[in-house]
């Protein structure tokens, strides 16, 4: 079993507030509660983002196909400018957004730089810029398959000197032993770069994009000057992308739920399991949230397609980011509310392998020995075909350790926190 990380702390620093009195300590999960401020509002102020790019304290988080460079899978390890220099230029936000859409050239590539924060904690030899100061972090894709031949060649020579170092680019499905600051940090990188690749042609007319808002936003150019060289005019058709807001020009996150089901009596949860999940390794039921759908709608939706059970109460609990590829899991407590309802049917979505209610116990046992991500052995303790659940880092583990909370579920402070 290799060691799992902490989940963060909570960001309100103390409990004595009327919220905190009432609803008690918040729920922080995985990937959340990043230590940078993201300073959304300074992606378009080139000056800035221009010292930022060469400041000396800069970080780089390197994306190899969004594989991020490691020192080893429990550290991330950043770049400085000076070893990326050659492949993002000095000038890189010397003009404004506004002249890099007027002059678009589909030509002409750049190698894709996201803006992520300013960490505040580490303002030793930091910038500071106006009342901000801290350490620049940006993230850089040098995946050596993209962009313009002399891009490729720079990334290319990017990477075997970062390999020659002796770091890593981590190559594995889900990234998720990093501390959980590094994790937050690796998880906004990620999300954007993949929506940047993925997007580098406009969903409303299909022409190439820019990345612009240092790397938060594609903008649709209304004119390329690749279209003088075959003798046409560079005027591109109308797209309404560049006269109203549109969603197809910001990154996009998908809401899904995931819910932790206590029976009517409160003395059980139900759980179910996927065909590729490991034996006896069970988990919450989870799904998209569709369109015109509410968070509670889709909870009692999903959990009768899945398991036939009925739901009554739906209680939002915590959420927790996925960066595979870009989703928000929406995590909430339900309850059965009569005994009839209960009753498991797997016959309506085929999704689920099984489903079953466990006896609360037997969960606490589970969460004591029986916990690993996926991909792992449970720990020394776990005795052959008995129940096992996701690690702490999955919501699905917090939401199970609340739902068997009689504190958090009834409000009752004389049990065992
Ligand atoms: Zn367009």
């Amino acid at each position: 079993m290799s060691t799992q990380p902490q989940v963060p702390a909570p960001a309100h620093t103390q409990l004595e507030s009327m919220l905190s009195r009432r609803f008690g300590k918040e729920t922080v999960n995985y990937f959340s509660s990043s230590p940078l401020n993201r300073l959304s509002f300074l992606r378009t102020e080139h000056p800035f983002l221009s010292q930022a790019l060469k400041h000396p304290s800069t970080r780089f988080v390197l994306l190899n196909q969004l594989a991020p460079l490691t020192r080893s899978p429990s550290e991330l390890a950043y770049a400085q400018y000076k070893d990326v220099e050659k492949l993002v230029p000095a000038d890189f936000f010397d003009r404004s957004e506004e002249e890099m859409i007027q002059n678009y050239d589909s030509r002409k590539t750049q190698p894709q730089l996201i803006f992520l924060g300013l960490d505040e904690e580490k303002k030793e030899g930091g910038l500071t810029w106006k009342i901000y100061s801290g350490t620049p972090y940006f993230a850089l894709e040098v995946t050596p398959s993209r962009g313009s031949a002399e891009q490729q060649a720079h990334a290319k020579e990017v990477v075997e000197i970062m390999e020659g170092r002796g770091l890593t680019f981590l190559q594995t499905r889900m990234v998720m032993t990093l501390p959980a600051d590094e994790a937050a940090i690796y998880a906004q990188a990620r999300a954007l770069m993949d929506w940047n690749t993925r997007n580098t042609f406009c969903g409303t007319c299909g022409h190439t994009t820019l990345s612009v808002n240092a790397g938060a936003k594609r903008a649709c150019p209304p004119r390329d000057a690749a279209l003088l060289e075959k003798g046409q005019s560079p005027e591109r058709p109308p797209c309404s992308t560049r006269t109203t807001i549109s969603n197809l020009s910001f990154p996009r996150t998908d809401p899904t739920i995931i819910v932790a089901v206590l029976s009517c009596d409160g003395k059980r949860i139900l759980l179910g399991r996927q065909k590729r999940f490991p034996p006896h390794w069970y988990s919450t039921l989870a799904g998209f949230i569709e369109p015109a759908e509410s968070v509670e709608d889709a909870v009692r939706r999903e959990v009768w397609e899945e398991a036939g059970v009925i739901l009554s109460r739906v209680i939002i609990h915590s959420s927790q980011p996925w960066p595979y590829p870009a989703n928000l899991m929406i995590g909430a407590i339900a309850q059965v509310s009569d005994p009839a309802h209960e009753t498991i049917s797997l016959k309506h979505d085929p999704e689920l392998e099984d489903a079953r209610w466990f006896e609360i116990p037997e969960v606490e046992e589970a969460l004591r020995v029986g916990t690993s991500s996926l991909g792992e052995a449970p720990g020394p303790h776990y005795k052959e075909g008995n129940l096992r659940l996701p690690p702490p880092t999955a919501i699905a583990n917090q939401l199970i350790q609340a739902a068997i909370s009689s504190e958090y579920v009834a409000g009752d402070k004389s049990s065992k926190m």
